[in-house]
């Protein structure tokens, strides 16, 4: 099967924002979970003339809100949902190296058993159905679907929510056009990094607070700088949910959710130090980490680089990289509620994470997960080990019979604090 979702939808579809449905809050359209759309095949027709007047106003619009001008119009074009839902599954055709490298970090984390069942498949599947729109950095278009294109010039909720959808969009073509090295896709970089976390945090948490404040002046009123920021920004991301069917593993979903929660919060709290400059500046900035970006007040300060563990013996690496701040709640969020995950994940200084495999046993050798965590102190690292071990214990229950050491019912596995040169760490350890 081909595997890597997390990389091809992520990093480009998802990353260009096609769930529109979590830009505005209103809830998408009402469908039973599992079932096909029904929207026919072929070509659709719309009024393009009716729709190309519409997208120029509102491109407008976000231009007034987001102070930026566009430098060019943007292109769009409209897809039966089906259709979507296709351009979705070839999305999933991109074959390379770097997304089988997040799916065995999926496994070597437990949010996957095994990396190659087919629940990326069946995601796919899903983000296919549920997608309103997107805007692909590739070739610059912003798709609709017929469904939002009909509504587009209606009166009512389902016409607010369609220029909703297009607002969030017609930021991500935005972005595209000043901050264009932010919002490439690179088919062939992992997902799994805290440079795509800093990437997809910033493009969705920019396009959800443009959309926010586009629905305040919806109703007369304002938001964006005003006392109401904050309390608007919590209650959209309480209420923020979009991918309602259940059969997917829940690591997925809450991956997806994420960068438009975090994201929203980031970038309202870099708004409200400074304005769209302190956003630019954010969205410019290559080395941006996911502590700084998500703690703004605190900055670079106190971010260190961390040393991988070493290999364990009779193994060898098959990756390391740092896997950021927001791949930590992830991890929390498999056993405390999501506020509690961001609490504890504060303590983020940096990581290395490294994937080991047992040498000389071909190609599904065994494989051995170190993360190494730098904490912001002894209290953060006791906090996040004290919430880990029932993780850990549940881990060596449940079994993870892909991690060398490991089988069907049972894992060895650990969580430790260290003292090392990043100060206080702590290692979270799956196979022997
Ligand atoms: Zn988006």
């Amino acid at each position: 099967m081909r595997v890597g979702l997390l990389g091809s939808i992520c990093a480009s579809l998802l990353a260009s924002g096609c769930v529109t449905g979590r830009a505005s809050d209103l809830t998408l359209p009402q469908r039973p979970a599992g079932q096909a759309p029904t929207a026919p095949d072929g070509p659709v027709i719309v009024d393009n003339a009716m729709l190309g007047v519409s997208v120029r106003a509102l491109s407008r619009e976000v231009e007034a809100i987001r102070a930026l001008r566009f430098q060019r119009e943007v292109s769009f074009r409209v897809l039966s949902v089906a259709a979507i839902a296709a351009h979705f599954r070839d999305e999933r055709g991109v074959e390379s190296e770097a997304p089988k490298g997040d799916d065995l970090l999926a496994v070597g984390l437990g949010h996957l058993r095994d990396e190659d069942g087919n629940d990326r498949d069946e995601f796919a599947r899903m983000m296919g159905n549920e997608a309103q729109g997107f805007y692909d950095p590739r070739d610059g278009i912003l798709t609709l679907s017929e469904v939002e294109a009909r509504s587009l010039s209606r009166a009512g909720p389902a016409g607010i929510e369609a220029r909703a959808t297009v607002v969030h969009e017609l930021v991500h073509a935005l972005q595209d056009q000043h901050f264009h090295g932010r919002v490439a896709v690179d088919d062939t970089a992992p997902a799994m990094t805290d440079r795509a976390s800093v990437r997809l945090a910033l493009l969705e948490g920019d396009a959800t607070l443009v959309t926010l404040e586009w629905q305040a002046r919806q109703r007369g009123a304002r938001m964006l700088g005003t006392l109401d920021q904050r309390p608007r920004i919590a209650r959209w991301a309480e209420r923020a949910q979009v991918l309602t069917e259940a059969n997917v593993p829940k690591y997925f979903i809450d991956a997806i959710e994420l960068p438009y929660e975090a994201g929203a919060t980031a970038v309202g709290a870099l708004y409200e130090r400074g304005g769209w400059t302190a956003v630019n500046a954010a969205l410019a900035r290559d080395e941006l980490r996911t502590g700084a970006m998500l703690h703004p007040e605190r900055g670079d300060e106190g971010l260190v680089v961390v040393e991988p563990a070493p290999s364990r013996s009779g193994t060898e690496r098959v990756l390391q990289r740092e896997l950021g701040e927001l791949e930590l709640r992830l991890l929390l969020a498999a056993i405390v509620r999501k506020e509690r995950a961001g609490e504890l994940a504060s303590t983020w200084r940096g990581d290395s994470v490294a994937l080991d495999r047992a040498m000389g046993v071909g190609a599904r050798a065994p494989l051995v997960l170190q993360w190494r965590i730098a904490c912001g102190d002894v209290q953060g690292a006791d906090a996040l080990v004290l919430a880990l071990v029932p993780l850990v214990e549940r881990w060596r229950r449940d079994g993870c019979p892909r991690m060398r050491g490991g089988s069907a019912g049972a894992c060895p596995a650990s969580v430790t604090v260290e003292q090392g040169p990043a100060g206080v760490t702590v290692l979270v350890r799956r196979g022997d």
